[in-house]
């Protein structure tokens, strides 16, 4: 068996145009209701947003990213977080405004209820969106999801200037389909996502997930993620397709499976690697940070996932 590349210091730099969200999570007896003051009986502070995670996750696979986004000034101590795992940080921007963040209740029952707002993630200007890709280098692999504004002018801009463009339609809107979606490098969707972008039913089996996407979206490649029913990628040239069965892991959480498995695929292709590597570095971070609570803090670091991968290949 040949080992994985790593990424190099010539690997082409992944710009990840990504939210860093605040999570402020209230335990609460119960979810509270009109009128009523209600004490909290814990209170914690927790990094999230897909961007930050999905750069989280690229960082601690070895790879190279340098995250584009905004955060309130009062929170810049989430940026130790994203600089610890060894993400570039210098194309952050503290702001004076609120950052974007959630207050979640989450009760007894384990019910929740989250306010959610989008704060600096949804005012990026279009002149920082302009500064951003002017300062990008060419060839390089911007990544996105769908927590930031005008996602639209960063794609468009960015296919412009000869960046390979890399997205995650999370969470899913009808302005999505507007995209020009059929450009895109690589497009990362889970099955509810896959299903609301062709107009399928989301308990369709992946035979018609895959013939749908492959129909709707030629020449596009893809990475289908289906849980614990693993994942699959679908050649946009050939049109032929890759499975990996997930790893039979006890799950815990399974918060942020998506995105640890986006930025390990990420990292895995930076470095050169083939789809069948980046499909099994992806599943085997995805299975470990399954078996975590939280969604940044259940992310693995590289050398888990070598250790993983090592243990998982000896002979029983
Ligand atoms: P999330 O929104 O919870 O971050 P997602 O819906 O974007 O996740 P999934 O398709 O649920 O993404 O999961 C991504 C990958 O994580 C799967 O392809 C699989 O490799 C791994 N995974 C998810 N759930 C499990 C599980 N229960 N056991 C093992 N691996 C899992």
């Amino acid at each position: 068996m040949s080992l994985p590349k790593q990424p190099s210091s010539g690997s082409a730099t992944v710009y990840n145009y990504g939210s860093i969200n605040i999570d402020h999570v209230y335990r609460v007896p119960h979810l509270v209701r009109p009128g009523e003051t209600l004490s909290s009986t814990d209170y914690q502070i927790v990094l999230g947003g897909k961007g930050a995670n999905q750069t989280i996750a690229l960082a601690r696979a070895g790879g190279q990213v340098s995250h584009w986004g905004q955060l309130g000034r009062a929170d810049d101590w989430a940026l130790e977080t994203l600089k610890d795992a060894g993400a570039d940080i210098d194309d952050v921007a503290l702001l004076e405004s609120a950052s974007g963040h959630t207050v979640i209740q989450v009760d007894d029952e384990g019910e929740n209820a989250i306010v959610l707002f989008g704060g600096t993630n949804q005012s990026f200007t279009p002149e920082r969106i302009d500064e951003l890709l002017t300062g990008a280098d060419k060839g390089g692999w911007l990544l996105l999801q769908n927590e930031c504004n005008d996602i639209d002018v960063v794609i468009r801009q960015a296919l412009e200037r000869g960046l390979k463009v890399a997205f995650n339609p999370a969470p899913m809107t009808p302005a999505i389909r507007e995209l020009p979606l059929k450009d895109l490098a690589l497009l990362f969707v889970n099955r509810g996502e896959a299903a609301a972008l062709v107009d399928i039913d989301e308990q369709s089996d992946a035979d018609a997930l895959i013939e749908a996407l492959q129909t709707a979206l030629p020449g596009v490649n893809i990475v289908l993620t289906l849980g614990s029913e693993g994942a699959w990628r679908i050649d946009g040239e050939r049109g032929d397709t890759l499975y990996q069965p997930a790893r039979p892991v006890q799950a815990v959480d399974t918060t942020g499976a998506g995105d640890t498995f986006i930025g390990y695929y990420m990292a895995a292709l930076q470095a050169g690697n083939d789809a069948s590597t980046c499909l099994e570095r992806a599943t085997a971070a995805a299975a470990l940070a399954v078996q975590r609570a939280g969604a940044a803090t259940g992310i693995p670091t590289v050398d888990e996932v070598e250790t993983f991968l090592k243990i998982a290949a000896r002979p029983s």
